[in-house]
């Protein structure tokens, strides 16, 4: 099944359970056309409230924490997902939704938050809003993060565990899956546990559709196994990843696990004959000192040629030296040449909800 058949079914055309035992729905967040309704019965609440709540296990929280829901409460699946799993646990849930960077930080301090729960890119508005504000994390309480819902490179994840002093988790799934919480990744940080009895994954080649062995990247192909409103076989995610191992993982758990996701298909760049992934550009920018938590990646079309520009913001934009730097790293990487522009750190405009790292231009006139 592909995202193609799913959008085709709108608005339930392959639910599967009666109408009238439909409780909610979520919406996935796609950018265009039609949306994909993923309907919920009574079981499929309860499915998902367990193994959110084994998310939070898996990451060491439990009934004594404080849980910040920042996610928004609404189509998108976040918001609730980390609600019902941490109203599992019967820890104290901060029900603050998405935005309002100034109270965030404000009950962070005041009400003792020890689990932060975010979009990826989320952390780091709030750390910049922290900077100006001139908030100590070190007087928090704060010591999780879960994370997920975007690509995020382990350099981002190392910035963000210093700066906050927090341990972070990787939390996977998606609307069309049932909702966050199809797995995450544990203390031992060994690959992402995906719950098996409730999910069955594949690694294929997107190309071909054949299987590929563990240890080969892929696509991430979905079957559920408990989901009864919408229920899912060998579903396409666009997600690349590859089955790291299926031994017992030093934290005790048998649930195999998946290397953490390093784009979409959908987010592959392909220009001048190179194909790459945002988030290893990412990874070569959160390297440099003096680099900030910020970048965006455009791409125009100048006189027929692709043309690359990668905005970063920086401590000094003015550091001539830093900028022949990274124009350097680029080269390397890619084999041609990309533009280099430095902004000062929040000079680079955050919208709501995920984050754009790639604007490609090469359509508009
Ligand atoms: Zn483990």
């Amino acid at each position: 099944m592909t995202k193609e058949d799913l959008r085709e079914a709108y608005p339930f055309g392959l639910a599967c359970a009666p109408r009238h035992e439909f409780v909610r729905f979520q919406m996935s967040s796609g950018t265009t056309g039609t949306p994909i309704l993923n309907p919920y019965t009574e079981s499929d609440v309860r499915q998902w409230t367990e193994i959110m709540a084994r998310c939070y296990a898996a990451a060491g929280v439990g009934r004594r924490d404080v849980v910040q829901i920042t996610p928004s409460f609404g189509l998108f699946n976040g918001g609730f997902g980390f609600h019902y799993g941490a109203s599992n646990l019967g820890a104290f849930i901060v029900p603050i939704g998405a935005g309002r960077t100034h109270l965030q930080l404000q009950f962070i301090r005041d009400l003792g938050t020890t689990c932060l729960t975010a979009i990826a890119s989320y952390p780091l508005r709030l750390m910049e809003v922290a900077r100006g504000e001139g908030f100590d994390w070190k007087a928090t309480s704060l010591r999780v993060g879960i994370f997920g819902a975007e690509v995020w490179s382990d350099e981002m994840r190392d910035r963000i565990e210093s700066e906050m002093r927090i341990r972070t988790y990787d939390i996977i799934g998606m609307t069309e899956t049932g909702g966050v919480g199809m797995g995450i990744d544990c203390t031992a940080r060994a690959g992402i546990h995906v719950w098996e009895d409730h999910y069955l994954v594949e690694i294929i080649d997107p190309e071909t559709g054949r299987v590929l062995p563990d240890g080969q990247a892929g696509e991430l192909v979905v079957t559920t196994l408990s989901r009864e409103g919408f229920p899912l076989i060998r579903f396409r995610t666009r997600d690349i990843t590859s089955i790291v191992s299926r031994d017992r993982c030093s934290c005790g758990r048998t649930h195999l696990r998946i290397a953490r996701i390093t784009g979409r298909n959908d987010d592959m760049v392909k220009i001048k004959g190179v194909n790459f992934y945002p988030r290893q550009v990412e990874s070569l920018l959160m390297k440099e000192p003096g680099v900030g938590n910020d970048y965006l990646i455009e791409i125009r079309r100048v006189q027929g040629a692709d043309h690359m520009m990668v905005t970063v913001e920086v401590q000094d934009p003015a550091d001539a030296g830093l900028s022949r730097n990274l124009q350097r790293i680029l080269r390397d990487f890619l084999g041609f040449g990309a533009e280099v522009a430095l902004v000062p750190l929040g000079g680079i405009e955050k919208a709501p909800g995920k984050a754009v790292r790639v604007l490609d231009r090469r359509n508009e006139s």
